[in-house]
C-alpha cells in the first residue's frame, strides 16, 4: 500500500469514528468523494488523485488542501445543540405519565413550540382543548391574540419559545367541552420539564402570562394587579408577569390592552430592540 493509500485509509477511519452527532459537520461531499475512490485512483497520478478529492497539487506531487468548502445548504440544516437537547427532552416529556389521569385524558402531549436558541420565552398555563388537538401551545384565540401581540413586538411567533408549565390539558368531567386550570400539584409535578427547557433555552428575557403561570413558576398566589408590570426573577433569568391573553378577549377594555402592551415595552427595552414612535403609542386613548 502506498504512502498515499495509507493516509487515505486512516483518514477514512478517522471521519467513521466520529461521534455520530458531530459527522455531518464534516464535508459530506468530501467524505463519499474519498469512499468512492477506486484503487486505480488512488495508486494514480497525483493529479488524478487531487482532482478526485477535491484538492490541487503542486508539480512536486505535493498535495495541497484548498480552502475549506463554504457551509452548504444541507449542513445548515444539521441541529444545533440547542435544537437536539430540546428534541430529547421532548421525546421524553411526550411518553411522560407522571400524572396517569392526565395521560389517561390526553390526545398529545403539549410540548412546546419555537426557536430553542431565542432570547425571549413566553410561558402559559397550560394546553386547553384546542391545543391537545393540535400538540402546539397557544393555537385558540388566546394563542391567536398571542401571536398578534408577539407580531407587534416586532417578532415572528417561530422566533421566539412558547411554553407551559403544565404540558397536558387537565382532565374535565366527561362530556364537558371546557378548560380547568392545573392544580397547584400538577404543575409542580410537570415543572421540571419547563425548567429544563429554560436550562437549554436560556433566555434573555421571559414573559410569565398569567397568574396561574406566575404561580407555576413562583409559587406566587399574589393577584395579578400586583404582580403585572413588574420584573421577577427565575433564577438569574428576569422575567415579567402581564395579563394572560384570555383575560383580555374577556375584557376588551382599551386600557387593558395598554397595561399588556406596555409590558411587552419593558421586554423590548430589556432586550435592548430598537422601538418605534408608533409602537410606543399603540393602545394609548386619543383624548
Ligand atoms: N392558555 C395557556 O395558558 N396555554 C395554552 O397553550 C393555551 C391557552
Amino acid at each position: 500500500m502506498s504512502s498515499f493509500t495509507q493516509g487515505l485509509d486512516i483518514l477514512l477511519r478517522q471521519l467513521r469514528s466520529l461521534d455520530p452527532a458531530s459527522r455531518p459537520r464534516v464535508d459530506q461531499s468530501l467524505i463519499d468523494r474519498i469512499k468512492g475512490l477506486k484503487i486505480e485512483d488512488v495508486e494514480g497520478p497525483a493529479e488524478t488523485i487531487s482532482a478526485a478529492v477535491g484538492m490541487s497539487s503542486r508539480p512536486s506531487g505535493v498535495v495541497q488542501p484548498q480552502p475549506i468548502p463554504s457551509i452548504t445548504d444541507e449542513q445548515e440544516l444539521v441541529p444545533t445543540d440547542h435544537e437536539q437537547r430540546m428534541a430529547a427532552l421532548r421525546e421524553k416529556a411526550l411518553v411522560c405519565t407522571k400524572c396517569p389521569h392526565l395521560a389517561a385524558f390526553r390526545h398529545t402531549v403539549v410540548f412546546g413550540v419555537g426557536n430553542p436558541s431565542t432570547d425571549l420565552m413566553f410561558v402559559g398555563e397550560a394546553p386547553g382543548a384546542d391545543e391537545d388537538l393540535r400538540g402546539e401551545p397557544f393555537v385558540g384565540r388566546a394563542g391567536e391574540l398571542l401571536t398578534r401581540i408577539i407580531e407587534t413586538m416586532g417578532f415572528k411567533r417561530s422566533d421566539v419559545y412558547i411554553a407551559n408549565v403544565l404540558k397536558c390539558r387537565p382532565d374535565m368531567p366527561e362530556g364537558s367541552s371546557g378548560n380547568r386550570q392545573p392544580t397547584p400539584e400538577e404543575m409542580q409535578t410537570c415543572l421540571p420539564y419547563l425548567r429544563a427547557q429554560i436550562d437549554i433555552i436560556q433566555p434573555k428575557v421571559m414573559v410569565a402570562l398569567g397568574g396561574v403561570a406566575m404561580r407555576g413558576l413562583f409559587g406566587t398566589s399574589e393577584p395579578m394587579k400586583s404582580l403585572r408590570g413588574r420584573w421577577h426573577s427565575f433564577g438569574d433569568i428576569p422575567v415579567m408577569a402581564t395579563f394572560h391573553p384570555s383575560y383580555l378577549l374577556r375584557n376588551q377594555a382599551l386600557t387593558e390592552k395598554r397595561k399588556v402592551w406596555e409590558d411587552m415595552l419593558q421586554v423590548l427595552e430589556r432586550l435592548q430592540m430598537p422601538i418605534t414612535q408608533r409602537q410606543r403609542n399603540f393602545f394609548l386613548s386619543k383624548s
